[in-house]
């Protein structure tokens, strides 16, 4: 077994790394505030490649592997997890779909521009009615031969107002239940197509998340995805690759917190010594250091699953379920290590703990990775 990370991993890892603390940690306290979209960070993320991360390059991508992918979240997530789960929607949820079972005129007019950010894409799954029961789809797309007519509200849907490019989930026949589900692309500025207002979050305050109404949008039939009711597939394969960006967003959260509260630790002084020097500290550091390495392990082996071909639903839930309690835990912690100076913005470790808890929320909450791990035990 080879933990080592190659070359080109490193390179890139450092690269984001460097492309974090230069161009995300500068004004990410005033966009958190603000509830500020990152625009041109976003637009310099995709001139580095960093929003078609695993497309192949004929379609503009970087085509590098999940590992990279992983390693790009961790560094974008330790300083601003909303830029990150921006990279992360864009890649996982909208580019990596389009690509395993978009045609080949879809790719050529969507994907390229997606993965070079010239575009920004939107995965709308959720619903009013339909979170975690995302079987229980009310949007319909009412099959008209050559095009579908969509209707409905989408709700909690990131990149809502900044995409300009929508997948969307909705219901064609009632009577066949989730096999009767499509995924549509949709294009921003489509008649009858409106974007709801923004909502006013605790967290991930510089993504913008919005709910989506369709009013008898008309659909070309050449923009569905895969064949008639592979809809619901079709988003719940998605899904399983977005948890693992989902898994790397809330260990980089977790890592950045603590790489904080390790400075922090060793300078601030209280009864005459560093408080590191206080083992209830020391103690704390040593928890958060080994929870993050496990999380670190479950998060690259569910990469690693799916880039050699294995099947990664399990493992990707697994290192969603645990990644996203070790952001909450380490954050919470850091705050403490920081006392007083936790509780303000100036010393970032609040809006990390704000953060971190959406990461057991979105793309399935820490309740459903939990039923997606019993079954797959439970079938063996
Ligand atoms: C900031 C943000 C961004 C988002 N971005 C997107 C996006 O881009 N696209 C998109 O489609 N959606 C998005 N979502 C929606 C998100 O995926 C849902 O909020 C999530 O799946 C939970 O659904 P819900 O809110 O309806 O909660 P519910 O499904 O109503 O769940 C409420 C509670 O009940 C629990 N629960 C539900 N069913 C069960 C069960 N069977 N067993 C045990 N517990 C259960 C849940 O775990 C939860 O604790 C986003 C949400 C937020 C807040």
């Amino acid at each position: 077994m080879d933990f080592t990370l190659s070359e080109e991993q490193l390179m890139i890892q450092q690269a984001a790394r460097d492309f974090a603390q230069n161009e995300l940690l500068p004004g990410v306290i005033e966009r958190d505030d603000a509830q500020m979209f990152p625009a041109e960070q976003v637009k310099k993320m995709g001139e580095l490649g960093f929003m078609g991360m695993m497309v192949d390059p004929k379609y503009g991508g970087s085509g590098l592997d999940t590992i990279s992918y992983a390693l790009v979240m961790e560094e974008l997530s330790k300083v601003d997890a909303s830029a990150s789960v921006i990279v992360s929607v864009n890649n996982s949820l909208v580019c990596w779909g389009l690509e395993a079972f978009g045609t080949e005129e879809q790719k050529e007019k969507y994907l390229t521009r997606l993965s070079t950010g010239q575009s920004i894409g939107a995965f709308c799954l959720s619903e009013p009615e339909a979170g975690s029961d995302a079987t229980s789809q009310k949007t319909t797309a009412v099959d008209r031969g050559d095009h579908y007519i969509l209707n409905g509200t989408k709700n909690w849907i990131t990149n809502g107002n900044s995409a300009d490019i929508y997948l969307v989930i909705a219901q064609t026949d009632v009577s066949k239940g989730h096999k009767g589900i499509n995924a549509l692309i949709v294009e921003k500025g489509m008649p009858g197509f409106v974007i709801g207002p923004k909502e006013n979050k605790l967290g991930i305050r510089g993504s913008d998340t919005h709910s989506l109404i369709f009013n008898d949008v008309k659909v070309p039939r050449e923009n569905r995805i895969g064949d008639d009711g592979f809809g619901f597939k079709f988003a719940m394969k998605t899904l399983s690759g977005g948890r693992i960006g989902i898994a790397s967003q809330a260990l980089g959260i977790a890592a950045g917190a603590y790489e904080l509260a390790l400075k922090y630790s060793k300078e601030r002084k209280a009864f005459g010594t560093e408080i590191s020097n206080h083992q209830a500290i020391a103690f704390k550091l040593a928890d958060m250091h080994v929870q993050i390495e496990a999380a670190r392990h479950l998060v690259y082996k569910a990469a690693w699953d799916k880039d050699n071909g294995h099947d990664y639903d399990l493992s990707s839930a697994m290192a969603k379920l645990y990644a996203s309690q070790v952001a909450m835990d380490t954050t919470v912690e850091a705050v403490q290590i920081h006392g007083g100076n936790g509780f303000v913005k100036d010393y970032h470790v609040e809006r990390m703990m704000r953060d971190a808890k959406i990461t057991q929320i979105y793309e399935g909450t820490s309740e459903i990775q939990k039923i997606v791990i019993s079954r797959s035990i439970l079938k063996k």
